[in-house]
């Protein structure tokens, strides 16, 4: 099978004091040679690595195949304009790194470890085998790319509905099986609809990523923010039960009261009504969302600026 890719790796091998450019020369045919171990693994490699998308699974197969060949304990792959730095195996005290720059893409880095020395021709088989990886690796990370713009918001970068959809389900499952408490929150903001017309729709824009800048600010890390829909937030608080999602709830309602955002006509202050649920026994994510949209709009028909918590008393009371 023909490969139309040349590609070229920068090769760093600190350990052994060398810092060279290897240019991985096209293969034009991947039908193993039995007489040679390098061409049997790196058509296994090829065969394997055609059967995913997955870059986790990539990376382990590459890992596998490319230790039968050359020992190693483990690799690391960095990726910095998609966020990426994945672990596979364990990281040693000797490395060689490439960094994967094809004429097209750079996809990354990789650095390979062991507890000995990499000889030279460890290396040659290494890159030999890395021009295998480059393609299937350039795939992965496109799909990646193209499932991450499907779950994100493009304006306030936050998940979409359907990224909250898809990460509140596992959480529930996660919650049912191991019984951890789970909650979520259901942030409005107040009178959002004046903004755009006394300030104009960018305003508006603005004010929903500075929302998000500050939802995440405030949160832990593993509380995840989702645009559920016009000017409407909701986090998930995992292993939160419901004193923590109430005191979460105001730390966010005080901060949104607190910010001061920039505004052709001066300093915008905005507020939001905040509505708080947790996990109940046989609750589906509808439940939990209803609940706490529940919450929410009693602190709206309060005039706003509030948080509330739905009972499990109040269950049914929709
Ligand atoms: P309440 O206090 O009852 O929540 O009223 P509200 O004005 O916040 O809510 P309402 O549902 O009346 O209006 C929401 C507005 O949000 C109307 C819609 O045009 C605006 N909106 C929805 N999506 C966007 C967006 O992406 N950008 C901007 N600028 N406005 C948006
Ligand atoms: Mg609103
Ligand atoms: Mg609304």
């Amino acid at each position: 099978m023909a490969m139309p890719l040349s590609s070229a790796t920068a090769l760093d091998d600190t350990k052994h004091g060398r810092s060279q450019l290897a240019l991985i020369p096209a293969a034009n045919d991947y039908l193993p040679d039995s007489s040679k171990p390098l061409s049997q693994a790196r058509y296994r490699l090829l065969t394997g690595l055609q059967t995913t998308l997955d870059l986790n699974r990539i990376l382990e197969l590459f890992h596998e195949e490319s230790s039968e060949l050359v020992a190693h304990c483990g690799l690391v792959y960095v990726n910095e304009s998609q966020n990426l730095q994945i672990t596979v195996g364990s990281v040693e005290l000797h490395s060689c790194s490439y960094r994967l720059i094809t004429q097209r893409d750079n996809l990354g880095e990789l650095v390979l470890y062991h507890n000995t020395r990499f000889s030279d021709a460890d290396l040659d088989s290494l890159e030999t085998l890395l021009s295998t990886l480059l393609c299937p690796l350039r795939n992965a990370l496109q799909y990646r790319a193209a499932i991450d713009a499907s779950m994100t918001d493009p304006l306030t970068g936050a998940g979409n509905r359907l990224a909250m959809m898809t990460n509140l389900e596992r959480e529930l499952n996660l919650a049912r099986r191991y019984h951890h408490e789970l909650s979520v929150l259901v942030i409005d903001i107040d009178k959002f609809k004046k903004i755009n017309d006394t300030e104009g729709h960018s305003a508006g824009d603005n004010v929903l990523q500075e929302m998000v800048r500050l939802i995440n600010k405030v949160n832990r890390n593993t509380d995840l923010c989702y645009r559920y829909g016009g000017e409407e937030f909701v986090v998930v608080l995992s292993k939160t039960d419901k004193y923590g999602a109430m005191v979460i709830a105001e730390r966010l309602r005080e901060a949104v009261a607190d910010l001061r955002i920039c505004a052709e006509s001066g300093p915008l202050q905005i507020t939001v009504s905040v509505g708080a649920s947790s996990y109940l026994d046989n609750d589906c994510t509808e439940d939990l969302l209803n609940r706490a949209d529940k919450a929410m709009y009693k602190i709206k028909n309060q005039g706003g600026n509030g948080s509330a918590f739905t009972e499990r008393n109040q269950r049914d009371d929709r």
